[in-house]
């Protein structure tokens, strides 16, 4: 067993007020019982870490208190154990998960364990402590030197992924999450709306899983990555329909299951229009205003299987083989790398797309 000196103190990137972030020098956590302490190696920006920043999480209070340490798309290594852990050891290279269910309601029972019933319950309120955990959204987070996980939260990396790509898992689960629940027909066409990390994952997905050619739907440069990964066909909806187009490609029958990761306002009834009777669409996109249009005629008449995808439970070891084994081509998506320090440059070039930026990847 490796012996790691643990520090006092650490650096930690902490979201002080909404859009103000400081470098802090805290304590470093200590792991209770049936936890680890990690040392984070590698924290990719999500699409939800601006808009926590800038505070369009209000609704969902994250963050619940100031200052508060984000990030939850990370790899490290496990250096100490709390108390009654012997799953893991010290020098164990992982990469975590955001959500920890309850383990005791009916959904986690089920496996459902990112649409916990005991979400947040986590006794800071004064309440029973569930123990629930929602890390880098309620709860401490990875944009720091150091963090406590409980061991549930934890997967182990194989040899041959680096920790930046293995801090793609979270984004690369959220995808294979819905492509699983929308399910891969083999040897048919599958559609991914929208050509961001989460879709480019979704696509490598399809087919690894058997589909027999994905569409793509995006516009412009963004679907110059889709080609370089293997979309067998990109349709940019500036320049047609793409409703149109995939009926055309599918001999008016339609796509047997469409991946919307997209979040555009119009892309779930376009998704509708395009899938063949019977067909699947799933939401793996979230929006920025809830209510969103759907066909319900054509959703009736054609029996189609719409399915929220809610993050990445159960999905983590095969997203890990699949990195290892270059069915998701991890090191493709990561763009740019910044030590902590640079976390708000970082945020930057993520947020707006800077310099062709697709994922971005912190370094405590
Ligand atoms: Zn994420
Ligand atoms: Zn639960």
């Amino acid at each position: 067993m490796e012996l790691f000196k643990i520090p006092e103190k650490m650096k930690a990137m902490t979201l002080v007020a909404y859009d103000k972030l400081a470098l802090a020098v805290v304590p470093v956590p200590v792991p209770g019982p049936g936890e680890v302490l990690c040392r984070i190696k590698a924290v990719a920006i999500c699409g939800s870490d601006p808009k926590m920043i800038h505070g369009g999480y209000k609704f969902a209070n994250w963050p619940p208190y100031y200052p508060f340490i984000m990030g939850h798309e990370w790899s490290g290594q496990v250096v100490a154990l709390g108390e009654g852990v012997k799953d893991f050891v010290p020098g164990d290279r992982v990469a975590g998960e955001a959500h920890v269910g309850c383990g005791n309601c009916d959904n986690c029972k089920k496996g459902h364990y990112t649409v916990c019933l005991n979400y947040g319950k986590d006794g800071k309120d004064g309440g029973i402590d569930k123990r629930h955990r929602h890390y880098g959204f309620y709860w401490q987070g990875a944009n720091a030197e150091y963090s406590v996980y409980k061991t549930s939260a934890l997967h182990r990396i194989p040899d041959n992924v680096s920790y930046d790509v293995a801090s793609m898992c979270d984004c690369a689960g959220v995808a294979l999450h819905g492509v699983q629940l929308a399910g891969v027909s083999p040897a048919g066409t599958s559609v991914v709306i929208g050509p961001g990390a989460i879709g480019l994952c979704a696509m490598m997905e399809c087919k690894a899983l058997g589909t027999g050619r994905v569409i793509m739907i995006g516009r412009g440069s963004k679907l110059d990555k889709a080609r370089e990964l293997g979309a067998d066909v990109c349709i940019d909806f500036e320049q047609e329909d793409p409703v149109k187009r995939v009926r055309e490609l599918t001999n008016g029958i339609g796509a047997d299951e469409v991946m919307e990761c997209s979040g555009a306002m119009d892309s779930p009834m376009k998704a509708c229009l395009m899938v063949k009777k019977t067909g699947a669409v799933a939401i793996i996109a979230t929006y920025h205003n809830n209510e969103v249009l759907i066909p319900a005629n054509t959703v009736n008449f054609n029996e189609i299987r719409i399915v929220g995808a809610k993050a990445n439970p159960n999905v983590s070891d095969q997203v890990l083989n699949f990195l290892s084994s270059g069915a998701i081509r991890g090191e493709a998506l990561i763009t740019h790398t910044f030590p902590l320090e640079d976390y708000e440059k970082a945020v930057d070039v993520f947020e707006h797309k800077k310099d062709g930026s697709l994922k971005v990847v912190i370094h405590p």
